[in-house]
């Protein structure tokens, strides 16, 4: 649901700012809680609509709090040399999106501390506006707004520095253990370890509630969910880049593959090929040079009684210019075309020779050889 297209709000310091329609789901539910139980219970006989108002506005601040937060997080990035791609809201709150990591501890640690401190601020500027008014004696309908979110701007500068990956605490230490040990990579496990842990045990939370009858934690369940994921997204990234750094395509790609001609017929190719043989898709050969890469699912695509009179030539993926890369690339920049729906394996040439074939399971194998 992550991949609806979000809305252009407009920019900030030059940054965009976005709204995914997910958000919309926080909203209402931040905008009724208020309207229809936090306003009624805490000001006892104010008109429906009054707080009902009260509950969109300060929703409302709520989330310009929460950008605020980010574009914080932004500014000192950008201050450091690094492209922020933009700032979105979405249904777990808000995320800044960067082009590059920070290059050292030093300002990966400026970065992270950089939200908690603004919504530090925020939290002390409403409490002064709060104290301020109620103490001149306006009227609880302009003040209460303010209380409240000088409480939630705590709560959220608080939550983000729990020392777990990916929450802002969790950068922290992140960078703290990468200044100390020097290790990225070490320390990226165990700020991802740590964010699992803080995840999961929101989850347990969350289960032992409704186990006891309550709903309540429900959301706050599935942000430890939401979380626990990225720990361990984040950090197989991490890996991923570490193991892939400097090496080319020609050191992890399966060497020497099997090549099926162009003139057999798929039902050939089936019986000779994919039954028993090992592999789930060839390099199609034609006239001594390659022409595509044929997969059991392009051979599905044709029917069934056709296979006797297609030729593997006709049927296969003859986009040579998404299929074919030279040996001497580095690996990590091929990444993105072996994860994107596509052919699955690349065809990896030298000299304009055929010299191997690059499957993601080549790419997972080299990452686990390196991992133990
Ligand atoms: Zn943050």
């Amino acid at each position: 649901m992550f991949n609806l297209p979000s809305f252009r709000l407009g920019r900030l310091f030059g940054i965009p700012l976005e709204v995914n329609p997910t958000w919309l789901i926080i909203f209402v539910l931040v905008a009724t809680t208020l309207s229809f139980t936090y306003y009624p219970g805490e000001f006892p006989g104010r008109a429906p609509w009054v707080n009902a108002l009260s509950g969109i506005i300060t929703a409302l601040l709520f989330f310009a709090s929460i950008i605020a937060h980010e574009l914080s997080h932004s500014l000192v990035a950008k201050t450091g040399g690094i492209k922020v791609e933009k700032v979105t809201l979405f249904v777990f709150g808000g995320v800044a999106q960067m082009e590059e990591e920070p290059a050292g501890p030093g300002r990966e640690f400026f970065m992270a501390i950089a939200g908690p401190l603004a919504s530090l601020v925020l939290a002390a500027m409403f409490f002064l506006a709060y104290v301020g008014l109620s103490a001149a004696g306006v009227t609880d309908i302009v003040w209460a707004p303010f209380q409240y979110l000088a409480f939630i701007n705590f709560w959220v500068a608080l939550f983000n520095l729990l020392p777990g990956f990916p929450l802002d605490g969790g950068r922290v230490l992140r960078a703290v253990l990468w200044g100390i040990g020097g290790d990225q990579l070490k320390a990226t496990l165990w700020a991802s370890r740590a964010g699992q842990f803080i995840g999961y045990t929101m989850v347990a939370v969350a289960v032992l509630g409704v186990l006891r009858g309550s709903l309540d934690f429900i959301w706050f369940g599935l942000i430890g969910w939401f979380i626990a994921m990225l720990a361990e997204a984040s950090y197989r990234q991490q890996l991923l880049k570490a193991t892939l750094e400097g090496v080319r395509v020609s050191a992890i790609m399966s060497p020497a593959p099997v090549v099926a001609p162009g003139s057999m017929t798929l039902e050939e190719l089936v019986e000779e090929y994919f039954l028993g043989g090992r592999h789930s898709r060839y390099p199609v050969e034609s006239a001594g040079s390659i022409i595509g890469l044929i997969s059991l699912s392009d051979v599905k695509r044709i029917p069934r009684d056709e296979w006797a009179t297609t030729y593997v030539a006709e049927a296969a993926d003859r986009d040579l210019s998404r299929l074919l890369i030279d040996g001497g690339e580095a690996a990590d920049s091929v990444l993105p075309r072996l994860t994107t729906p596509g052919p699955g394996a690349l065809l990896v040439v030298e000299d304009g020779r055929l010299v191997g074939i690059l499957t993601r399971a080549d790419v997972v194998s080299r990452i686990r050889r390196a991992s133990i």
